[in-house]
């Protein structure tokens, strides 16, 4: 009774391979994709915003070591938040 209560799909809606699914879910093969494509997404458009990011850093560094530690941290905040929000976006747009 592993879909006890809910509605069962026989087909997955995105590639129509024979499974049973719960409704309005898709497959693991599926999922896995679409995961595996926007993570891709998410590194590609990340490494370049940051390399941008880092470049401005880079020029506007003031030159003490506290701006040079924030300048440098906020690289990596960059990196990891627009990582995260490219990834959920791509997510979206790729199911
Ligand atoms: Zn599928």
């Amino acid at each position: 009774m592993r879909f006890a209560g809910g509605l069962i799909e026989h087909e997955c809606p995105r590639c129509h391979k024979e499974v049973a699914l719960a409704f309005g879910t898709i497959c693991s093969e599926c999922s896995a994709s679409i995961e595996k494509r926007a993570a891709r997404a998410g590194r590609l458009i990340a490494g370049l915003s940051t390399i941008v990011m880092a470049a401005y850093v880079l020029v506007q560094m003031p030159s003490d070591n506290t701006g040079r530690i924030i300048g440098a941290a906020s690289v990596a905040v960059w990196y990891m938040l627009s990582y995260l929000v490219v990834k959920r976006v791509a997510r979206l747009i790729y199911s």
